[in-house]
């Protein structure tokens, strides 16, 4: 069997159903075995109508007079029938469900399982689901749902599976490493179970699989990488040593060792592809600045991108003086940039050496004379393309150095899977001086009694204050979002509270100009409480904030959460963090580790387990990491997947008999490259 051939092969699929199911994705014999259930309806108790009690319910039985009318009241169709068996009969109901008019064939048996509920002075069986008695494994009483596509519904995929059944034994085997027929055997089971136990050990399969896949593609990757070319830039410790000497602080250790490891990375004819990690306030910008002037040096040209104009703006201030001293051209290019044709111009020629911007850097016009590295700060917001674009940006076929930077720790777990082709270093130490955060939980109402205060102190003791608030505007009555106060009604409420007080807002709908002008003016600590939506989350680095407060902190995620809380506790003083809750439930498990810890690694692997990898990897949160089955917390199953993986490499050119498996992984290729 092959199992690239299209569903159409398979009896019973014609060319419309073919059709819906390949608008769900299921094109191919491969698809369609590996659209496992969503989950097991259970048939196994089935009891007699006469002894139906109130409740969850299993009965078999014949259907009749099935009819269906509509409710004006609620705009719904209701689908009505009776359900009986040698004991008695019970009625029967569905909402917006048509299907179930067709889906009967008279005294044939059904089981229905479902809620058995007393209705407008009636019992009733409500909205159970149903499988042709026949078709269930009597034995295990287990019976697989399909998620519906279109005209598809479950119970459809289950008659074309067992249309099917014989198909199974022709799956060929995907990976060596595995004993043979595991595999059909796996997917049989998932689809005719013969009991629960058996559907988990299908599915532990099923899912190292998955693992397999995942980590042989990062493996590939890395591989792929080794074999491009780039300018190796020779490491010059006078220089270096000079320009260390002149920083106005002393380097911390993880900052040392993360400068090193990256210049021994760039003094290769491969290209670097490394990622910086280090928790907020760790200090990474300096040693971007450090590799930015290793490769000035070296004559070639450094482009750092940046996911917000502020941000880019504030590298290009806080870098560039740095650099300028030695004579470096640096040049700030945002959308709001002006003149830029001959900016671009002066890019193109090689007369600017560094190149500080946002998405505007990413145009095809924007062309480099010797692009040798390339800076990504907050990496995981950008997408794979826009990585790409860049590297395309090299002249004469050699790749740049890549260095990404992120706060967002990426717990290790995933660094073993997804990022398993990037080299890492780890700033895990904080400059000198600086005091924890204490973090505190605090209820809406208190707003008034507790917070207050701690601004006037904050004020008077000549620090700033941010205050985060989720919405621009205030939403209209009726859309429910009634208990979100916005940023525009929350900087009108301190100012009544506190006139005296310099209080601003930002958010990003306000033009790039006037957001920068803002921060410029809170970073020259002119304003007192910048009240502001995320767009201040990521980079911006004021020392003199010293108060955070985070309004309807529930509805943001732990990495986001520690994010917004990073821009505080920046310098000297003492900082706080108040995450506001509304209403007067407790606070969640989430947020409590927020009070409890300060460790941004501790944090991504609670939200990891709580909210799964899109929460952290925002970028691969479209659906493009939609692991069907694995977990990427299972640290065990990635464990065995791994080293089976390695042992895969190993293979060679020997890899590519594998065809099903090379192909299936390109996706997971693309998705995990830097190049
Ligand atoms: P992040 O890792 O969050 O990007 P930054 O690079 O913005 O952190 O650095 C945070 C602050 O710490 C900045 O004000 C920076 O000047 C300062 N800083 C960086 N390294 C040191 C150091 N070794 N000693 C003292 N302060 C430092
Ligand atoms: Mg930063």
């Amino acid at each position: 069997m092959n199992l690239l051939d299209s569903i159409e092969t398979l009896k019973g699929i014609g060319p419309k159903t073919a059709e819906t199911l390949g608008k769900a994705g299921i094109k191919t014999l491969r698809d369609f075995f590996y659209n496992l259930p969503r989950d097991y309806e259970n048939f196994q108790a089935a009891t007699s109508i006469a002894e139906l009690r109130p409740g969850k319910v299993v009965v078999k039985g014949k259907i009749e007079n099935l009819t269906s009318k509509r409710s004006r009241k609620r705009n719904l169709s209701i689908i009505e029938g009776i359900i009986r068996d040698d004991t008695g009969s019970v009625k029967v109901v569905w909402f917006n469900q048509n299907y179930r008019l067709r889906q009967f064939t008279p005294d044939k048996e059904y089981l229905f399982s479902g809620t058995y509920e007393l209705k407008f002075g009636r019992f009733q069986l409500t909205s159970p689901s149903s499988a042709l008695y026949t078709d269930v494994d009597l034995k295990s009483g287990l019976s697989p749902i399909y998620v519906a596509h279109g005209g598809v519904k479950s119970g459809d995929y289950r008659r074309f599976l067992n249309n099917s059944r014989d198909k199974f034994a022709e799956i060929p085997d995907l990976l060596p490493s595995v004993k043979a027929g595991t595999r059909k055997e796996s997917l049989f089971k998932a689809h005719f179970p013969d009991s629960l136990e058996s559907v988990g050990a299908a599915r532990e399969y099923l899912a190292y699989e998955e693992l397999f896949e995942l980590i042989l593609a990062a493996k590939l990757n890395r591989r792929e990488n080794e074999k491009l070319k780039a300018t190796p830039v020779k490491f010059e410790a006078d220089k270096i040593r000079e320009f260390v000497g002149r920083l106005p602080f002393k380097l911390t250790n993880a900052q040392r060792r993360a400068a090193w490891e990256i210049f021994q990375d760039m003094a290769k004819p491969q290209p670097m592809n490394r990622l910086l990690q280090g928790d907020v306030g760790s200090g990474k910008t300096i040693v971007a600045a450090l590799a930015a002037f290793e490769a000035f040096v070296a004559g070639g040209q450094v482009a750092v991108l940046a996911p917000t104009a502020i941000l880019a703006s504030q590298h290009y201030e806080g870098i560039g003086p740095l650099l300028s001293g030695f004579g470096v051209k640096t040049a700030l290019l945002t959308g709001a940039t002006k003149k830029k044709p001959e900016l671009k111009k002066m890019i193109s020629s090689g007369e600017v050496n560094v190149v500080i911007g946002t998405h505007a850097l990413l145009t095809d016009d924007t062309e480099f004379s010797k692009l040798s590295l390339v800076i990504i700060d907050e990496q995981h917001r950008f997408g794979v393309e826009q990585r790409q674009k860049l590297v395309l940006k090299s002249p004469s076929g050699l790749a740049p150095h890549l260095l990404a930077m992120t706060a967002t720790p990426i717990p290790r777990s995933l660094q073993l899977t997804i990022f398993g082709d990037l080299d890492v270093s780890i700033l895990d130490e904080l400059p000198k001086g600086r005091q924890p955060i204490t973090t505190k939980i605090l209820p809406e109402i208190e707003i008034s009694t507790q917070l207050y205060p701690e601004i006037v102190r904050t004020v008077q003791a000549g620090q700033q204050v941010y205050w985060i608030c989720k919405a621009i505007e205030d939403s209209e009555p009726g859309e429910g979002k009634a208990d979100i106060t916005s940023v525009k009604s929350r900087a009108r409420k301190l100012a009544e509270q506190f006139p005296k007080l310099k209080i601003e807002f930002l958010h990003g709908k306000m033009k790039p100009a006037e957001k920068d002008e803002v921060m410029g003016r809170f970073s020259e600590g002119k304003i007192d409480i910048l009240v502001s939506t995320t767009v201040v989350e990521v980079g911006v680095d004021v020392p003199n904030a010293s108060l955070m407060i985070i309004e309807n902190a529930e509805g943001y995620g732990l990495a986001q959460l520690h994010q917004l809380r990073g821009r505080v506790g920046r310098g000297s003083v003492k900082s706080d963090c108040f995450l506001l809750t509304s209403g007067d439930t407790f606070p969640s498990r989430r947020l409590k580790e927020m009070e409890k810890s300060t460790d941004g690694f501790h944090l991504a692997e609670v939200d990891l387990k709580l909210r799964g990898p899109g929460e952290i990897y925002g970028a691969l949160q479209h659906g493009a990491l939609d692991l069907r089955i694995a977990s990427l917390t299972d640290t065990k199953l990635i464990a065995k997947a791994r080293k089976d993986a390695e042992e895969f490499l190993k293979l060679g050119d020997g890899m590519l008999k594998y065809k099903e498996l090379m192909t299936g992984i390109s996706k997971y290729q693309q998705l995990t490259t830097l190049n």
